[in-house]
């Protein structure tokens, strides 16, 4: 079997009927480079930089962190890297940053801490833009978007990192470019699915992270075992969320894309593509196996699929429904 899932690892992920879906790769530390062992992929889905900053005695200079990015946005020569602002807080923590709260993922985390902290925020863009400079594939992430404010807040930080880099640049090198990078925002907050068509006017993509996404839709700690039999991505509640999310990115013409782990499982891939997601950024343990699913679906095969699934009222029907169409797969 392993070597069947291997097979086609060059090609791109695409149905029976060709449909093609591009496929990521999740990362945080060093960048794989071997490229042959991970076949084809279409670029870096999400960048994590908390990883790097938690493996830290202090705050990483600009200086530190644009040598952090500079390999990453290199090693994928010109396919794209979503570079995700600082997400600390919640299970996140950073050791020379204590954050002590009752409620950690209700509290201060990922962009509402940077936006308080807007030199934090502005070094940590002003690395990656500088990073960017003659590559011009960095695309920028927003994790933990409530409110609008925060949207236009940390767009007019970007914007003002921006001008000072290329404008240091310029005293330098009259005439050289320096582009603004494309800005999505993580869909990850439910509130978030009620603003969509007002967050969309201002930025370019969105990218679902269905780790927070379940976790707060559900109200179940992602990491406390007590409740760890309500944490389910197959839970209806979440496919109809997530079902929803597709077609409003559709109607509103703004590519989305599913981040988080449900993206890599063989069973949420499934659903994720049958319900219209033509992105998916994952571990890159799981893009052979992904790549292997799609590329023996049809649409007719996610159509049936999809109508028995949103009909499920358990997620243990929906596991189910599934598990047969994977084993029929094979
Ligand atoms: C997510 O929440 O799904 C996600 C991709 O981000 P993280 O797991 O880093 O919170
Ligand atoms: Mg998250």
């Amino acid at each position: 079997l392993a070597e069947m899932v291997a097979d086609h690892r060059e090609d791109e992920a695409c149905t029976l009927d060709g449909i093609s879906v591009s496929l990521q790769i999740n990362a945080g530390m060093n960048v794989e480079h071997d490229q042959q062992r991970l076949g084809h992929y279409e670029g870096i889905g999400l960048y994590r930089t908390e990883i790097p900053f938690m493996m830290r005695e202090r705050f990483p200079t600009e200086k530190e962190q644009y040598d952090l990015y500079r390999p990453v946005l290199e090693s994928t020569g010109s396919l794209p890297v979503v570079m995700r602002t600082l997400d600390v807080g919640g299970d996140k923590p950073l050791p020379y940053f204590p954050i002590h709260e009752e409620n950690p993922f209700l509290g201060w985390r990922g962009i509402r801490m940077t936006l308080d902290h807007p030199e934090i925020f502005l070094v940590q863009v002003r690395a990656m833009l500088r990073a960017n400079i003659g590559l011009d594939n960095l695309q920028i992430l927003l994790p933990m978007i409530t409110t609008l404010d925060e949207v236009d807040e940390s767009i007019r930080l970007i914007n003002q990192a921006y001008f000072e880099v290329r404008n240091e640049l310029l005293q330098n090198q009259p005439g050289a470019v320096v582009n603004r990078p494309k800005i999505g925002v993580m869909i990850e907050v439910p509130a978030l699915l009620y603003q969509l068509e007002a967050v969309a006017k201002k930025v370019d993509f969105f990218s679902v992270g269905t780790n927070d996404l379940t976790q707060y839709l559900l109200a179940v700690d992602r990491n406390n075992s007590r409740v760890a039999g309500l944490y389910d991505s197959f839970h209806p509640a979440l496919l109809h969320a997530l079902q929803f999310i597709v077609k409003r990115c559709r109607e509103l013409n703004k590519p989305v894309s599913i981040c988080g782990e449900m993206a890599g499982d063989p069973g949420g891939a499934l659903l994720l593509v049958a319900m219209g997601y033509r992105s998916l950024s994952m571990s890159t343990h799981n893009l052979d196996k992904t790549r292997w699913i799609l590329r023996h679906l049809d649409s007719e095969i996610m159509q049936t699929l999809l109508s028995k699934v949103m009909q499920c009222t358990h997620p243990d029907q929906v596991r189910r429904i599934v598990r047969l169409k994977l084993e029929a797969l094979g």
